[in-house]
C-alpha cells in the first residue's frame, strides 16, 4: 500500500482516518501531536528542569527522543533522564542498557535510582508475597521519583504514558469508583496534587500504543521489548482487550473516550480538605501521618523478619 500523502510504501494504516502512512508521515503527525500536546497544555511553560522517567521500554525511549527532538535546542530548557531499578533481574536489568544507550548518544543527563536503596527490590519481595506487585511496586516507585525529583531539582516529570494507558485507567478509576484519581492522572500534573508532589506531564497522551510503536521501530528507536514478570495487572489486561476491540469495531472510540476524559477534567470540582502533611518517617510529603511507602515498607520488614 501507498502513503496517502506521498509516493512511498505505507507502514500503518489509521481506521479513524483512514489513511496510509509512510514512515516519514507517520513521524511527522506524531511529532506534530506532541508539539501541540505540549503547547496546548502548556507542559513546559516556566519551566527549566524537565525530568523524563525512562524504563527502556518503547514509550519512554520515544518519549526521550521525541523531546530531544523538539526541546533540545532550546538552551534554557535542562532534560535528565532518570529510571528506577525496581530490582527485576532479567528484564529491568536488560532495559536500563537501552535506557543508558539512547540518553548517552542524545547527550542527556542520566541517573538511576534503585530500589535496593529506598525500597526492597521486587524479585526480594515476591519470594515473600505472591500478590499484587504492582501496587507495591508502583507506591515505591512514585515516591522515588518524587524523591529524585526534589533532588534533581526537578519543575516537571515526563512520563510516557500514552493514549491507551490514559484511557485504560480512566475506565479502571470509574470501574473502581476513584473519581479522584482520574483528577489526579491528567497530562499536565494533577489537579489535585500539591506543590509537595512534583508535576508529572504526560507528552504522549495523544498519541495511541501502536503509533508510538510505529514511530519507535520507523526512528530506529533501540527500545526493550521485554514484559515484566510480575504484570499482572488484573483489571487492565480485560480493559485493554475492551478497548482495542471497540477501537476495531468503531474506529475513533479511542479517542473519542480520550476526549470525554478531558471534558470531565475540565468540570471536575476539587475538594478543598486535600492538604499535604509531612511523614513522621521519611519527611516527604503524605496526605496522612504516615506516607504510603513508609507504611507499606515497615509492614513488608515486619513480615520478612528486618
Ligand atoms: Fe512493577 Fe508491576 Fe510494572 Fe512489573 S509490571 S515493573 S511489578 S508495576
Ligand atoms: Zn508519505
Ligand atoms: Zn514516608
Amino acid at each position: 500500500m501507498k502513503c496517502s500523502e506521498c509516493n512511498n510504501e505505507a507502514v500503518i494504516y489509521l481506521s479513524y482516518s483512514q489513511k496510509f502512512l509512510c514512515s516519514k508521515h507517520l513521524s511527522r503527525l506524531v511529532e506534530k501531536r506532541v508539539g501541540a500536546s505540549i503547547r496546548e497544555y502548556g507542559m513546559i511553560e516556566g519551566r527549566k528542569r524537565i525530568g523524563v522517567a525512562v524504563s527502556g521500554g518503547k514509550d519512554s525511549l520515544t518519549m526521550l527522543y521525541l523531546l530531544h527532538k523538539l526541546l533540545g535546542k532550546d538552551r534554557r530548557l535542562k532534560l535528565i533522564a532518570i529510571t528506577v531499578d525496581e530490582g527485576i533481574k532479567g528484564y529491568r536489568d536488560v532495559s536500563i542498557r537501552n535506557a543508558r544507550r539512547l540518553a548517552k548518544s542524545l547527550g542527556i543527563e542520566h541517573h538511576i535510582y534503585k530500589f535496593t536503596d529506598y525500597a526492597i527490590p521486587m524479585d526480594r519481595l515476591m519470594k515473600h508475597k505472591k500478590t499484587d506487585p504492582c501496587s507495591y511496586c508502583g507506591v515505591f516507585r512514585r515516591w522515588i521519583l518524587n524523591k529524585a525529583a526534589g533532588e534533581l531539582k526537578l519543575d516537571a516529570l515526563a512520563i510516557g504514558h500514552n493514549l491507551d494507558d490514559i484511557i485504560q485507567t480512566f475506565l479502571m478509576n470509574m470501574m473502581r469508583n476513584e473519581p479522584l484519581r482520574i483528577a489526579r492522572f491528567t497530562p499536565n500534573g494533577g489537579i489535585i496534587e500539591s506543590e509537595a508532589f512534583v508535576s508529572r506531564i504526560r507528552p504522549l497522551f495523544s498519541i495511541p500504543e501502536r503509533e508510538v510503536m510505529a514511530y519507535a521501530l520507523c526512528n530506529n528507536i533501540d527500545f526493550h521489548n521485554g514484559e515484566c514478570p510480575y504484570a499482572a495487572y488484573a483489571l487492565r489486561n480485560p480493559v485493554r482487550e475492551f478497548l482495542n476491540n471497540m477501537e476495531e469495531k468503531y474506529p475513533g472510540v479511542k479517542f473519542r473516550v480520550l476526549n470525554s476524559y478531558l471534558s470531565v477534567l475540565k468540570n471536575m470540582k476539587v475538594p478543598e480538605n486535600l492538604t499535604t502533611r509531612t511523614c513522621i518517617t521519611c519527611g516527604g510529603p503524605s496526605s496522612t501521618e504516615q506516607c504510603k511507602r513508609c507504611i507499606l515498607l515497615d509492614k513488608l520488614k515486619k513480615q520478612m523478619g528486618h
